[in-house]
This record gives structure tokens, C-alpha cells and sequence, in this order.
């Protein structure tokens, strides 16, 4: 089986099961107890902040554990919207994960914001005067994501968040797929807050930060015992702690020294376009994550494609995980200005650092079969 959906989930990787493993048994102390077991715990903690800090280059109090990229999302929209009353406006991007958008209506819905939504081109790319149009004297707080999960367009961040800046809105921005395949790292994006999650890079599922730069106020959306700097209470998980910050060092390694990814993402989709007569590439042709390939095949489904794939060993998807299971077409491809039957034909192939470019050449000559064997059935 070959395994082309990464950026649903990726396995956990044998080092940060080995990390973890001692949190979990020997060293399974509550990081908020007095005595010794507790303190150990609260030791491994703050160790894993500091880690994730350090290769971020954030302070330790900035990185806040979550339980995943959705309620880093929720935290940032709600948290820094409700703390920081600028004024009751806020800017997201039309292809923004669930997770900000539906935060983004909470905040309509419940709170008297208002939200304004910048569309992106073809390629699925915010233009940043489209956000300096949108901004206002009362905007506090503008959303857009580093690199997009379906159709991997990566986002002129930094200029966006120059713009937000001038007139003093904060900036967020999601790295969910970006973290461990680009630089994330705050000052070099100009962002005040980041949202990981742990599933994408071989940390497991539920494990995630929202790591925020310089002292910023954050209503918390979970309250209790006060953890986390009262930002985000219940027990925190250690061992989950401590795999998110071995993954992001393994994967931060694994950037520094790679370089090969561009090549094989490049090569696959020449290959695949030159065998499949109809098939278009989505999103940005270069300005796109280094492991994501998704396509369009006009006229087909793009759920047929996928199980003539799966018969054939290759793992894929047809859009973002979340969004599987329903029939809606991808609200990110419909933003790029797809059809709604063009959006449905819709395949990801997404890939974590073990898979190499003669796998993708193997999997291209199974696309052109799969898409081959769908347009035979329907002719
Ligand atoms: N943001 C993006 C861009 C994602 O791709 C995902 C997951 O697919 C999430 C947020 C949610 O992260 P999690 O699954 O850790 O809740």
C-alpha cells in the first residue's frame, strides 16, 4: 500500500513513541502535583515548551498545548478576538480551515463581530491589497492560513501580516501543514500567533500548540484548574507534549537537510498531467507545499478515481479529511472559482518524508490507470 493522504493524518514515528513512552508508564506524574512523581512530570513539561519554543524561536511562555489544530484555531479566533477589544472586526480567507471559519461565525453569531471574508485568485492566493481593502480602524484580528490543506497554495503571509500591522490588528495563521515542510517560525512570518498540530508530522493525533509571539492576551475558551497560564485548563498531557516537541525537531532536521521534495512533487505532476488528457493541477503551480499534488479530472468523480486507486494499493483523498463523508463539493476549490462538478472531481495526493520519488513515479502510472478505468465505465 502506498500511503498518499499525509495531510489527513501521518503514523507516529518510532523516535517520538520512544520519547514518549517513559510519560506514559514510569514518569506518569500530574505536571500540577507538589511531590516528586508530579514534579518530574512538570519537568518533561516545560522541557517540551522549551523545545517547541526554541525551534520556533518564541519564549516558553508563548507555546500554549491544545489538543489539536482545531482548538489551537478556536483559541486563537476566539481567544484573541474577545481579549484584545480593539474593535469587533476580523478578516479570515475564503479558504480557511473549518476550524477558523465556523470560530469566525461563533463570533458573529454570539459576540456582535463582524467578519469580512477576502477571496483568493485561480490559484488559490490571497492577494494581500485585498486584505489592506478590507481592513478597518476596528479590525482586530486577521486569519490567514501559511499553506492551504487541500490544494497546498502557501500564502504571502508575512506581507499580509505587514499590512494588519500598520494599522494594529494581530495576525494568525494556521501551519497545520506547513510545519516540518516550511519555515514556521514566527518572526520570519511576521505573525503573532501560530496554530500545529502533532498528526501531521508523526506525533499523535489530539497533540497540538497555539504558539503565540510576545505577550498577548488570550481569553481562555476552557476554564478550570488554571493550567497553561490560565490560558488553557485541564491536565495537560505530558507525553503528548513531549512527542509534539520531538516531531517538530525530527521534522525541522529533516527540513534543514532536505531539498529533494520540490523535485519529486515537480516530477509527479508532469507525470501525471502528460498520461491523464484532462487532468489540471489545483492550486499554485510553484508556491505550493513541497509534498502536496492534488488535480482535477473533469467529467469524472473524483470518489470513483480514489477507489480505482485504492484498488490498486494507493491511498488517497479527495479533499481535506474533514470534509469526507459529505457530499458538498471543496468550499476552498469553489473560492478558487471551480464549477461545483469540476470541484467534485477533485484527488490530493499528499506525502510525509519517507515516501521517495520512485514511489510517486510508481503512483503516477496508477492515476493514469485509475483515471483510464473511470472514463471507460462512463463511456
Ligand atoms: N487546520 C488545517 C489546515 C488542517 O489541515 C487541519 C486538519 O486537517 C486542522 C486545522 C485541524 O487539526 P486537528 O486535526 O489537529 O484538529
Amino acid at each position: 500500500m502506498t500511503y498518499l493522504d499525509a495531510a489527513a493524518t501521518t503514523p507516529v514515528r518510532r523516535e517520538v513513541i520512544e520519547a514518549m513512552w517513559p510519560y506514559l508508564t514510569t514518569e506518569f506524574g500530574n505536571p500540577s502535583s507538589v511531590h516528586a512523581v508530579g514534579e518530574s512530570a512538570a519537568v518533561a513539561l516545560e522541557d517540551a515548551r522549551r523545545r517547541i519554543a526554541r525551534s520556533l524561536e518564541v519564549r516558553a511562555t508563548g507555546v500554549v498545548f491544545t489538543a489539536g489544530g482545531t482548538e489551537a484555531d478556536n483559541l486563537a479566533l476566539k481567544g484573541l478576538a474577545l481579549a484584545n477589544p480593539r474593535g469587533r472586526h476580523i478578516i479570515v480567507s475564503a479558504i480557511e480551515h473549518e476550524a477558523v471559519l465556523q470560530s469566525a461565525a461563533y463570533l458573529v453569531r454570539f459576540h456582535g463581530f463582524q467578519v469580512s471574508v477576502a477571496p483568493v485568485d485561480a490559484s488559490g492566493r490571497v492577494d494581500p491589497e485585498e486584505i489592506s481593502a478590507l481592513l478597518r480602524p476596528d479590525s482586530t484580528l486577521v486569519s490567514v492560513m501559511h499553506a492551504n490543506n487541500e490544494v497546498g497554495t502557501v500564502q504571502p503571509v508575512r506581507e499580509i501580516a505587514e499590512r494588519a500591522h500598520a494599522v494594529g490588528a494581530l495576525v494568525h495563521s494556521d501551519a497545520v501543514q506547513t510545519t516540518g515542510q516550511l519555515d514556521v517560525r514566527l518572526g520570519e512570518l511576521g505573525v503573532d500567533a501560530l496554530t500545529l498540530s502533532g498528526h501531521k508530522l508523526g506525533a499523535p493525533k489530539g497533540t497540538g500548540a497555539l504558539v503565540l509571539r510576545g505577550r498577548l492576551d488570550l481569553e481562555p475558551l476552557v476554564h478550570g484548574g488554571g493550567q497553561e497560564r490560565g490560558r488553557r485548563s485541564g491536565t495537560e498531557s505530558v507525553a503528548g507534549a513531549v512527542a509534539l516537541a520531538t516531531a517538530l525537531e525530527l521534522a525541522e532536521d529533516e527540513r534543514a537537510s532536505g531539498g529533494s521534495d520540490v523535485v519529486s512533487r515537480d516530477g509527479f505532476v508532469a507525470a501525471v498531467l502528460a498520461t491523464t488528457p484532462d487532468g489540471r493541477l489545483t492550486g499554485h503551480s510553484s508556491l505550493r507545499l513541497p509534498r502536496n499534488a492534488s488535480f482535477v479530472f473533469p467529467g469524472l468523480s473524483g470518489e470513483a478515481i480514489l477507489l480505482e486507486l485504492e484498488r490498486r494499493g494507493v491511498v488517497s483523498s479527495s479533499g481535506s479529511a474533514c470534509a469526507a463523508g459529505r457530499t458538498e463539493a471543496s468550499h476552498v476549490l469553489l473560492a478558487m472559482g471551480f464549477a461545483e462538478d469540476i470541484a467534485r472531481s477533485a484527488v490530493r495526493f499528499t506525502w510525509g518524508h519517507g515516501t521517495t520519488t520512485s514511489d510517486l513515479a510508481a503512483v503516477a502510472d496508477d492515476v493514469s490507470r485509475s483515471v483510464e478505468a473511470v472514463r471507460s465505465i462512463r463511456s
